[in-house]
């Protein structure tokens, strides 16, 4: 997606955009975007610089990293830049984290994906759980054990026993 900063008249800009995305173009492994994406930004220029600050948010389906099903969630985070021309003189770029866009002062458009797909990425958690007290899959049977329970009795699977049925045999 691009931002055409041209097109905007007159500053402080509001930006509000929904547009389909799709998580392989954004290399998002592991989810899929079920909605449309949405980006709500505020454009202040200043001089030859706009600093853009707002936020990124994508319905998704993930995988529960406990039963394995997929759930429903939201991957979202701030979107925050500031974009430079190259004849700017640095305004506000020079105590800020925030991460600096070079754009020629000819054809301000800033290439977004990137700038969005970092956002994403860190707002996916490391171990996705469909609920905090998803119960997993039994690892005998393999059922979901948020489903059915199932008889196995994986505690009393015990190495210490293993010897004795060896001697019993
Ligand atoms: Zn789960
Ligand atoms: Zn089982």
């Amino acid at each position: 997606m691009n931002l055409d900063l041209r097109e905007f008249d007159a500053f402080p800009a509001e930006v509000s955009l929904d547009f389909e995305a799709d998580s392989a173009d954004f290399g998002i492994e592991g989810v899929s975007f079920r909605d449309l994406m949405s980006v709500r930004m505020t454009i202040q220029k200043v001089v030859e610089e706009y600093y853009c600050q707002g936020y990124v948010a994508v319905s998704v389906e993930e995988e529960c990293s406990r039963c394995l099903e997929m759930f429903d969630s939201e991957l979202s985070g701030d979107l925050t830049f500031i974009v430079k021309t190259d004849e700017g003189e640095a305004v506000m770029a020079t105590d800020t984290r925030a991460e600096i866009v070079h754009v020629r002062s000819g054809e301000p458009v800033v290439e977004m994906n990137e700038l969005i797909r970092q956002t994403l990425i860190l707002s996916i958690p490391l171990k996705p759980l469909c609920s905090p007290e998803c119960r997993g899959l039994c690892p005998s049977c393999g059922v979901n054990l948020n489903e059915e329970t199932c008889t196995c009795k994986t505690e009393e699977i015990d190495d210490r026993w293993e010897g004795l049925s060896d001697l019993m045999e």
